[in-house]
């Protein structure tokens, strides 16, 4: 079980989107294969969580990674 970077609620890895924080990345970057290596953050593939973790994503990486 993996939880929702957004809502926080709990679903299996399967039913999530994967994305990784590379330390050089500007932004979490999808990870279609779910093996890239680095910490992964996982959302649900809702457009809802979709759209708040882009945006969310995009303002938390100036001051730390996710
Ligand atoms: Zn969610």
């Amino acid at each position: 079980m993996r939880m929702c970077a957004v809502c926080k609620k709990r679903r299996p890895k399967s039913e999530l989107l994967r994305y990784t924080c590379a330390a050089d990345a500007a932004a979490p970057v999808p990870d279609a294969a779910q093996k890239a290596p680095g910490r992964g953050v996982y959302h649900c593939p809702d457009a809802q969580c979709g759209e708040a973790f882009a945006q969310r994503g995009a303002k938390r990486r100036k001051r730390r990674a996710l």
